[in-house]
């Protein structure tokens, strides 16, 4: 068994999960660095604050009170098998395993498929810009790969976009929308990008941030291309 680093923890949520009572539990590790994470104490890879082994016997004290359990990060697939191995267990508990992802792992999450109940995938931005949010040039392809395996699977999922007024114009996000309607997707996210760590970088006013928000004729038109739209303010 192999044994996987956990770095935080949030007991109870109604948010994480749709539709799900669940605990949040936050991996170690990213291969990515977007400018505006929020978890930035994630990032490099470290031994994990957390006992796995106290977590999955909190976990066993939650069956009956708790609905799921979501795997977030960091990028939760980073640590590959360890990752689906310690999800497996914690499903066999009874609980619904939801995943948080930003598609770096497409080959992990093809082995994850069957483990998992519920993915939210980040699309951060469009092809042109993704490199410029994530530091990763590769990022946009293999996020994109990952979404071809959500759908060619049937999977339960959403895709979340942060709407940073820094990397994503109201004609990016309609550039995104269609190609999400051309690829068939049936679930999104749009949610309002908080700024957490703006230090050095070019500061966002409330009125940028929340544009997408206010603007009813693009909501209109979003929501003829996207079935479910979910406008997280
Ligand atoms: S993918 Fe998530 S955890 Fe990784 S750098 Fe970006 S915001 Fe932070």
């Amino acid at each position: 068994m192999r044994e996987i680093q956990i770095g935080g923890l949030v007991s109870f949520t109604t948010i994480d999960y749709p539709g799900k009572l669940a605990a949040v539990l936050f991996l170690v590790g990213c291969p990515l660095r977007c400018t505006y994470c929020s978890n930035p104490h994630l990032i490099t890879p470290h031994d994990g604050e957390y006992d796995p082994e106290k977590v999955f016997d909190w976990l066993k004290s939650r069956v009956g009170k708790l609905e799921g359990v979501v795997f977030s990060g960091g990028e939760a697939l980073m640590q590959g098998d360890a990752t689906i191995e310690y999800m497996q267990r914690v499903r066999d508990l009874g609980f619904a395993i939801g995943l948080h992802t930003n598609g770096f792992y497409p080959n992990v999450l093809s082995r994850a498929l069957d483990t998992v109940d519920w993915v939210g995938l980040d699309y951060k931005a469009t092809s042109r810009r993704y490199n410029e949010l994530v530091g990763n040039d590769i990022a946009y392809k293999l996020m994109s790969e990952s979404l071809d395996i959500l759908i060619a699977a049937n999977k339960s999922f959403e895709v979340r976009i942060t709407l940073d007024p820094r990397y994503i114009t109201k004609s990016d996000l309609i550039e995104i929308i269609n190609d999400l309607h051309a690829r068939g997707v049936k679930t999104v996210a749009l949610q309002k990008y908080i700024p957490h760590f703006e230090d050095g970088q070019t500061p966002t006013t409330p009125s940028e941030r929340e544009q997408f928000f206010n603007d009813s004729e693009l909501r209109e038109q979003i929501t003829k291309l996207i079935p479910t739209v979910i406008w997280r303010g």
